[in-house]
């Protein structure tokens, strides 16, 4: 069984389809049962394309710490919910 920080280490690979069928499965499973995860992978897919929106210019290093800042931020508060 997925755990959320297991799932936060695969979560930009099961947005850019590089998961096997075993591991996307597995990501599926957790994000049916856990709305934390699926709000985390929402906001990486928007990141994800905001990216690609602004591929043509120079990816903003300071913007990629904030979106992981952010990242585990939202699994803090996730864990403090869940405790
Ligand atoms: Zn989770």
């Amino acid at each position: 069984m997925l755990m959320c920080r297991d799932l936060a280490v695969v979560a930009s690979d099961y947005i850019d389809g590089e998961l096997s069928p075993g591991q996307r499965l597995s990501v599926k499973v957790h994000l049916m049962m856990c709305r934390h995860c699926r709000a985390l992978v929402n906001n990486l897919r928007n990141s994800a394309t905001v990216l690609q929106k602004h591929s043509s210019q120079q990816v903003n290093e300071d913007y990629f710490r904030r979106v992981k800042l952010n990242i585990a931020q939202a699994l803090q508060d996730s864990r403090d919910k869940n405790s």
